[in-house]
């Protein structure tokens, strides 16, 4: 008789696990005033007091910079439009190279696209996932003008070595850490590590206001030319005196006030959240740990992670049993999230393909029916990131069954399920 819920035995969880309800009475005021306010968004896309948006925009502004210790943080719809900015800012130039990662959500490696530039991929490390420093010195070319580190699932990218990298070469770091608020690198906080930093906001990140996205930095001029690509550059920059045109395309990226009404209450949240994650995370731990073919994660030296996902590397060798056979068995013991039913049971094998490997890169086809602005010398090829490759193929468990909200009774279940199927893996094979 079978005994494992894959193959017809009972499941360890009959019940869905709890909704990450991060919205609450908070929220719901806020929004309510910003609505009785009649005012939803302020702004003028022109050279006027309201360039720089209505009430709550700047209130969440100003709020955000002093929260993460930082001189401008600038709000836009989506962390994509952050990365667009900051691409932007930067002072792209067709035909520049961009050093960005395979493992990772898109717009991280497509950003230097919209401005010409060419996305050029390094490998990852092995036991973090970031961006591997030795990898991208070996990319960098006289055409290189930057890089695009991700806090990848919550793990700050190797900032000592990276910024060395940056400063030796004269290059922009750009920070995407939509995936590792509050994660730190030797007590300071991942989005502040880079030249610019970009936070996401969308409904699937630790806090967030339905869509948005957050740009911060020190730099002065760098932050106003992201003010202006956020909202209409072209139709304000003679006005305001700007001279230097690079990249003055102007975009409408803009926050409305019921998002950044929203923001800043989740704000306040944030650390509790994190913390709670690292808690779950803890408990997780201690009581996967005797099971030998299942590797938890590593974290970096002097860092503290997020968890955005919890990664696990299983040992296929070991267990005789393919990861995806695994991971199916492990979805039929559990149960999906609330409020997230149509993802289905939130474990998975992680990323499954580098992003050089999707047709835009691929078959080099971005504007047009032409190879613009990829030049010949570029390689998308399979084999050009075997350590990304390798991962992809065939190591990683990703599972989100840590948010807060989950009781001890609900990790409970997780850990269960986990035990079941390592004492049955026989009826896998
Ligand atoms: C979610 C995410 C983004 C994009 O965020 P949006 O706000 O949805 O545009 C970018 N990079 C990474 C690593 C992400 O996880």
């Amino acid at each position: 008789m079978s005994i494992l819920a894959v193959n017809g035995g009972e499941k360890v969880r009959k019940e869905l696990f709890p909704a990450y309800r991060v919205i609450g009475q908070e929220e719901q005021q806020a929004v309510a005033k910003v609505l009785e306010s009649g005012i939803l968004s302020k702004y003028l896309g022109c050279w006027a007091e309201d360039f720089y948006g209505g009430p709550q925009v700047q209130a969440l502004e100003q709020e955000w910079a002093k929260f993460y210790g930082v001189k401008h943080a600038i709000s836009v719809n989506s962390a994509t439009s952050a990365l667009y900015c900051a691409a932007g800012a930067v002072g792209l130039e067709p035909g520049d190279e961009v050093i960005v990662s395979p493992y990772t959500m898109c717009a991280s490696a497509t950003a230097p696209l919209i401005y010409n530039a060419v996305p050029v991929f390094a490998d990852i490390e092995y036991d973090y996932y970031c961006l591997d420093p030795e990898d991208i010195e070996r990319k960098i070319t006289d055409k290189t003008k930057a890089i695009v580190v991700v806090d990848i699932l919550g793990q700050p990218y190797d900032a000592d070595k990276i910024n060395e990298i940056a400063r030796k070469y004269g290059l922009y770091v750009i920070e995407d850490n939509a995936q590792g608020p509050l994660a730190t690198y030797q007590g300071k906080y991942a989005g502040t590590l880079g030249d610019i930093g970009v936070f996401s906001l969308n409904y699937h990140k630790h806090i967030h206001c339905g869509e948005g996205g957050i740009m911060v930095t020190d730099d002065d001029e760098l932050a106003e030319r992201m003010r202006l690509i956020r909202n209409h550059a072209e139709a304000v920059v003679e006005n305001k005196g700007v001279t230097n045109l690079n990249n003055m395309i102007g975009f409408n990226f803009r926050m409305t006030e019921i998002e950044a009404a929203i923001t800043r209450e989740q704000l306040k949240k944030l650390k509790w959240l994190v913390e709670e994650r690292r808690r779950n995370v803890c408990y997780l731990e201690e009581n996967l740990k005797d099971i030998s073919f299942l590797a938890m994660p590593k974290i970096r030296e002097g860092c503290e992670h997020s968890y955005y996902v919890h990664a696990m590397k299983y040992d296929e060798k070991q267990t005789g049993v393919p990861r995806q056979r695994f991971v199916e068995a492990m979805q039929a013991e559990l149960m999906p999230i609330e409020l997230r039913e149509a993802e289905g049971v939130k474990i998975s094998l992680g990323y499954l393909k580098p992003l050089y490997t999707q047709p835009l890169f691929a078959r080099k086809r971005a504007y047009g029916n032409t190879a613009y602005p990829f030049s010949e010398s570029v390689n998308y090829d399979l084999g050009i990131c075997p350590t990304c490759e390798r991962i992809c193929n065939s190591e990683t468990i990703f599972h989100e069954l840590m948010r807060p909200f989950m009781t001890r009774e609900d990790l409970d279940d997780v850990i269960l399920a986990f035990h079941k199927v390592a004492e049955h893996l026989d009826e896998l094979k």
